[in-house]
């Protein structure tokens, strides 16, 4: 048997800090929570860093690979439809819910020692670091953090009562996590033809039919629309209920489980179908209301897949950075030939364009949250098109990293397959591409919100200062203008062919709205005398993705500046010549 070199020349990153490997992400959040907020998520942000790059990766393979299985019935016959888990999967239950509180942080003070609620924009930071080891956890932890939101929104008072401590709680004797059933054979898309059936009882109603597909299948409790005698047809008609796992007297409601998909990726979270014989549901908010109910708790599901697929590019930049850096060809490192440093680049400008338009619109929501109109319009507008285009990114960005570790990203020993099976759900789950995309088409026609994002846009840009940087914020603020007027001729002549163009539109809008916001960070980072190496992300991410320039005309910046931007030294505003 022959030994492994010590150095086996496959360079691996377990055991780093995820959150100190990270060149971007504190400045990013310093900027968009505020440096007092920053500064209190310092701490909670290093423990995490620490423990997704060692502890957490280690589970998240393992649970990967030891999926959980449903059991149906206990050994006498009775159905009792149990998920049971791999230790593993326990382990970052507990790591999510209770040690980091994610669920819980936004609804109830004092979670990891903050004076008040925790910002989204912190939160949603601490989770693209969670998340850079671990995606599948992340549905359920999101799925209980909104059907907390849905309830404090919606009541009534007797569910808040009964439900909200438990939802909201950090320790997982007393934690109650969600699901939430929409999707039927008739199509998740289509929703206003679902087929469940709301019965009136006795001080509750009966739920009946079936779901096509529920994640964190098992779980306490469920929010399910379902239509109720006499409603219309459509999505007008349908009601939100609430069906518990556990009736109040302790016995079981009235529903099976299937069985449970097996998956492409987020393999280590239980997907099931459901079927319900009457069971036992409560009315949330209103009951002509319900679609439009679930839509809140759909739309922050929608931007914590964005931050998801943000951190899977972070982490598959992470991979290709660190396998290129330690490993040689033709006597050279990968990472400083010329190809390879215009991958790596490439994966740059993917990773943080996302992580900045996604904590922009975690800070728009605590800002809409607080009662600001203007953001809520601008929160309208950036929820469906995060969730089209930074999920659609991650895809690629995922395949690029593996491609960069050559045969080893192939096998599953290895992070980049997990990462590339869970980018692609991104795209589908919580509205396919297409519907998210036709979803930023409507918050433009029926609420003119791409008026209010890129006014907002533009005045972040007007407040650039640093002489470098306001030619890049100048050039930013031309494309802007240059966008408002083709979408408006746009969405005045809406018809076939328009729409079947909307994918192109939202392309153009997300690259705008990253180049203008990485612009504002750039501005931002020279004013602080922190040098200019986000002036050099920026300035190739709107050459190449905003003004789109002819990639033949492109310069790859030389090993020295490209090694800069992924270790994140200073670099002086010489380098950016080396930019295009
Ligand atoms: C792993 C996994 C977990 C899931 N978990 C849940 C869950 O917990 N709860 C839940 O309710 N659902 C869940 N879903 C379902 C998911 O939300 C749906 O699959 C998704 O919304 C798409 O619906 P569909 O599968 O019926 O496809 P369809 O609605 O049939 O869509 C098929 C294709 O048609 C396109 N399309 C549809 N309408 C239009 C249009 N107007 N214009 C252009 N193109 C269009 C779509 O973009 C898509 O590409 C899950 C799905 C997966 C894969």
């Amino acid at each position: 048997m022959m030994d492994v070199p010590p150095n086996s020349a496959m360079p691996s990153t377990r055991g780093l800090n995820f959150f100190e490997a990270d060149p971007n992400l504190s400045a990013v959040l310093a900027l968009r929570a505020g440096p007092g907020e920053a500064e209190r998520a310092l701490p909670v942000l290093r423990e995490l860093g620490e423990i997704a790059g060692t502890e957490l990766d280690e589970l998240a393979t393992i649970a990967d690979r030891n999926p959980p299985v449903l059991v149906t019935h206990d050994r006498e016959g009775r159905r009792v439809d149990e998920i049971v888990y791999h230790p593993a999967y326990r382990r970052m239950q507990e790591l999510g819910f209770c040690r980091f509180g994610f669920a819980a942080m936004s609804h109830r003070p004092g979670v990891l020692g903050w004076p008040g609620t925790v910002p989204h924009v912190v939160k949603y930071a601490l989770s693209y670091v969670f998340v850079q080891a671990e995606f599948g956890l992340f549905c359920p932890i999101s799925m209980t953090d909104s059907a907390a939101r849905v309830l404090r929104l919606f009541g009534p008072d007797e569910l808040r009562a009964r439900y909200l401590p438990g939802l909201t709680s950090t320790s997982m004797e007393t934690l109650l996590q969600s699901a939430q059933l929409i999707t039927e054979r008739t199509g998740g898309s289509d929703v206003g033809a679902s087929e469940c059936e709301a019965r009136p009882a006795d001080g509750y109603w009966e739920i009946w039919g079936e779901k096509w597909f529920c994640s964190n299948a098992g779980a306490d409790v469920h929010l399910v629309l379902a239509r109720p005698p006499g409603a219309p047809r459509g999505t007008r008609g349908l009601g939100l209920f609430l069906v518990p796992k556990l009736l109040p007297d302790g016995s079981r409601n009235r529903y099976v489980i299937r069985r449970l998909k097996e998956k492409l990726g987020s393999r280590s979270m239980p997907t099931g179908e459901y079927e319900f014989h009457g069971a036992v549901g409560y009315v949330v908010g209103q009951l002509d209301r319900g679609f439009h109910q679930m839509a809140e708790m759909i739309n922050v599901s929608r931007l914590s897949n964005g931050m998801r697929a943000a951190a899977l590019m972070r982490r598959a930049l992470l991979e290709a950075a660190v396998h290129t850096k330690g490993r040689s060809a033709f006597g050279r490192a990968l990472a400083d030939l010329p190809l390879v440093r215009e991958q790596l680049l490439e994966l740059v400008l993917d990773a943080e364009s996302a992580i900045s338009i996604v904590l922009y619109a975690a800070a728009a929501l605590d800002a809409a949250d607080g009662g600001s109109e203007g953001h809520q319009r601008v929160v309208r507008i950036l929820t469906p098109l995060i969730k089209y285009a930074v999920c659609r990114q991650a895809r690629s960005a995922a395949g690029l990293s593996m491609n960069l570790r050559g045969g080893n990203g192939y096998i599953e020993e290895w992070p980049n397959a997990r990462l590339l099976r869970d980018a692609y759900l991104g795209s589908i789950w919580e509205g396919a591409e297409n519907v998210v995309a036709l979803d930023v088409a409507r918050a433009a026609r029926k609420e003119a919100a791409h008026e209010a994002l890129l006014a907002d846009l533009e005045g972040r840009l007007a407040r650039a200062t640093d002489p470098v940087v306001s030619e890049d914020a100048a050039a930013v603020l031309r494309e802007l203008a240059s966008v408002r007027e083709g979408f408006a001729r746009f969405l005045d002549a809406w018809d076939d062919e328009t729409e079947a163009r909307i994918t192109a539109w939202c392309d153009r809008l997300a690259a705008v709205t990253c180049a203008a916001l990485l612009a504002e960070e750039a501005d931002a980072e020279a004013r602080q005398g922190r040098g200019y190496r986000k002036a050099a992300v920026a300035r190739a991410y709107r050459l190449r993705r905003a003004e789109r320039r002819d990639p033949l005309g492109w310069r790859t910046p030389p090993a020295s500046v490209l090694r800069a931007i992924l270790d994140g030294a200073q670099l002086d505003a010489r380098a950016l010549a080396a930019i295009s």
